[in-house]
Parts: C-alpha cells; structure tokens; sequence
C-alpha cells in the first residue's frame, strides 16, 4: 500500500458498509411472523420488539421495497464495478444468516444478469472462475466434473491462490447467468456431499477485467471484482448437532469472525493499524491480495425482518457495525 489510503476516482478508499432488509415471504407472512426491522431513513436501522429497542448507522439501509437497481446504484457497488474496470480490485461481500437474501442481493433473481458495457471491437475480455470453500475443503463451481478438492498454495508473486482453478471467458451475459445457476447448484450438492448436514459454505466467484489497448496486444489494465457469498452466519445450537456440523459451524464462524478482524483492521487509518490477520482462515488467506493493496471492499449485510429471526439479525447488525 502507498502512502495514506488509497485513492480512486472519487477520493480516498474506504470499506463501506451497507444494510439490506429483505421483504416478509410468504410463508413467514402465514405464519403470522412481526416485522420488527425498520429502515429508519439516513442509514439508521431501527430494530423493535418486545424487550429489544436498539438503531443501528450504516453507509446505507435498503429496505424490503427497494429493488436490485436501488441496491446496485445505492450501496456503491456501481462504482465498484467503475473501479474494477479501472485496474483496482474490488470486492463485494454478502454477510447474514441463511435465508437473509444474501444470494438475491448478488445474483438478483434467479439467473438475471443485468448489467454489461457493450464489447463490439473486443477491447475487453474478463475470465471468470467461481469457487466454494468448506471448512475442509476448496472446490471449483465451474469444472463440469464431478467435484474434486483443490489445493490452496501460495507464491511470492501470487500470494496465496487456488491451484487448478478452471478459467471460463466471458461470452455473453447469458451464458455468464447460466453458468452461475449452475455453479449455485453445483455449490449445494458438493457440500451435500461433504456432509449431509449443511449446505454451508463461501463461494467467491473472481471476474478479472483485462482490457487491450488498442495499439498493442498485451493487456494494459487489470481488475478484479470478486462477489463473496458467505455461509450463512447462524449459530448452530449446542443440542441436536452432530459432532461433525458442530466443527464445521465452529470453523464457519472462525472464519467469518477472522474476516472482521481484517476487514476491520483495514478500515483503520494507516498509523493506527497493526497486524492484519489474513492467515487466520482460508478464506482470509485467499481474499488477502483483494482486501489489502489498493483493494477496495463492500460488505452487505442482508436480514430478515420477522421476529423469529429477531437474534441472528442483532448478531449480524452488531457484526457489520464492528467490521467498519
Ligand atoms: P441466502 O442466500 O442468504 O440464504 P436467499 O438469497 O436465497 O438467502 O434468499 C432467501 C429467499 O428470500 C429466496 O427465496 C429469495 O428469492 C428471497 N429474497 C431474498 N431477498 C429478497 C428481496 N430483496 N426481494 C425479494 N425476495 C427476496
Ligand atoms: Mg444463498
């Protein structure tokens, strides 16, 4: 990193923070279930229930009546997709427990993909690789086969990367949204496979921007914008777990914990920052190059606004609150 922090387009750098409440379903609805999560306006969050009353500031709140475009245009992630293109690497991730639309909020609804600069003469081209990480293990979401482990290494030039990763070219947006429906299923039944208990699990899809300048071959920029679908931040009660799901939520939980660390430590000014612990969690290890450097990041907290969620929405609010 350079002197001070570093500066894009538009100012200084800094890790933003956003909050999105995803409307009732449904079933939630039938139910009965309080709302008991409202946006407050400015980027306040006002939880309320019967013995709960606390309001939470962020960079942003969307709330359960705001579409993807409000989000996309909102919570600076067109801007980060600017800067992605603009050589900086930038990373959007999605924070919450599962059910929270953490998938919705980086995917959309389901295989639409939304944005793309026209391409006529060719002057950009962005391969793509997607992967899931489990406590155990790191697999390709892309590679057609059946679902093998690939190995973590680390260089003095690349830092630390996934070995064999498949690379897939961006073709057209439809094929990209294809692929990515695929890579989703393909993330629930490996870590079905892995353990018939959970689906839990990051997946980290990587789209590197190259763009050629036009007087010669060689590529003359290169981005990253990397979409980090976390696993779901619950905790997993101490009675009915198995003894294998118990390890692996506790190693989720490590992991998602080592990211605040870092990403908190990032967001302090230079001279008040100490050791940033990458090497904490594979997951860290691997995110180290795009949260450090000139990286820029998003973290998007999602929550649900039912009652029944009423504890794990306090967590990931207090989390996201830290992890600033
Ligand atoms: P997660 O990835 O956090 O487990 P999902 O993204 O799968 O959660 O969302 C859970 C459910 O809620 C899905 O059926 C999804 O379509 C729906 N959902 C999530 N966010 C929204 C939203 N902002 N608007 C409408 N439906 C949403
Ligand atoms: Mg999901």
């Amino acid at each position: 990193r350079g002197n001070g922090a570093p500066r894009g387009p538009y100012g200084p750098i800094r890790p933003t923070h956003t909050i999105r409440v995803r409307p009732l379903t449904c079933s939630e609805t039938r139910r009965g279930d309080q709302r008991v999560v409202h946006s407050l306006g400015d980027g306040t969050v006002h939880v309320s229930a019967a013995r709960q009353d606390a309001t939470f500031g962020f960079s942003a709140v969307f709330d359960a009546g705001d579409s993807q475009e409000a989000v996309f245009e909102g919570s600076g992630m067109r801007q980060l997709v600017e800067l992605a293109t603009d050589g900086f690497s930038c990373t959007v991730f999605a924070f919450g427990q599962t059910g929270s639309g953490k998938t919705y909020t980086l995917m959309g609804p389901l295989g639409q993909v939304q944005h793309c600069p026209p391409n006529p003469t060719g002057s950009w081209w962005c391969p793509m690789q997607a992967v899931a990480l489990t406590w155990l293990s790191i697999r390709d979401l892309l590679s057609p086969g059946p679902p093998c482990t690939l190995p973590l290494r680390w260089s003095k030039t690349r830092g630390f990367y996934v070995e064999n990763q498949l690379s897939v070219d961006f073709e057209s947006l439809e094929a990209i949204a294809s692929l990515l429906l695929q890579g989703s299923q393909r993330r629930r039944t490996s870590a079905h496979a892995l353990n018939r208990h959970s689906s839990r699990s990051h997946a980290l899809l990587t789209i590197h921007i190259r763009s050629r300048n036009q007087a010669s071959a060689r590529p003359s920029r290169q981005g990253t914008l990397c979409f980090v679908d976390l696993a779901g931040s619950e905790r997993v009660k101490e009675t009915g777990s198995s003894g294998e799901l118990s390890i692996e939520a506790n190693n989720i939980n490590r992991s998602l914990l080592a990211l605040g660390h870092c990403i908190s430590m990032l967001a302090k000014p230079r001279g008040k920052r100490t050791h940033v612990p990458y090497r904490d969690s594979k997951l860290t290890r691997l995110l180290a190059r795009s949260l450090g450097g000139s990286g820029v990041t998003l973290m998007v907290a999602c929550i649900s606004p039912s009652s029944r969620c009423l504890s794990e929405t306090l967590s990931t609010l207090h989390y996201a609150s830290r992890a600033r």
